[in-house]
């Protein structure tokens, strides 16, 4: 599986994703489906299940 990247747009920061639904984080993106994006850029999270 190729892993997918989201950008948090008010913050710019990037997470790990799963399909318009958590974030590897834990994070919900369905609460704000607004304020994401899919981007292919190098993950900045530094959280757990993120930064791998
Ligand atoms: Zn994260």
């Amino acid at each position: 599986m190729v892993d997918m990247a989201v950008k948090h747009i008010p913050t710019g920061e990037v997470h790990k994703g799963y399909k318009v639904s958590i974030t590897g984080c834990g994070f919900d993106m369905r609460a704000n489906p607004d304020h994401w994006e899919d981007t292919t850029e190098s993950i900045t999270c530094k959280k757990n299940g993120c930064k791998n």
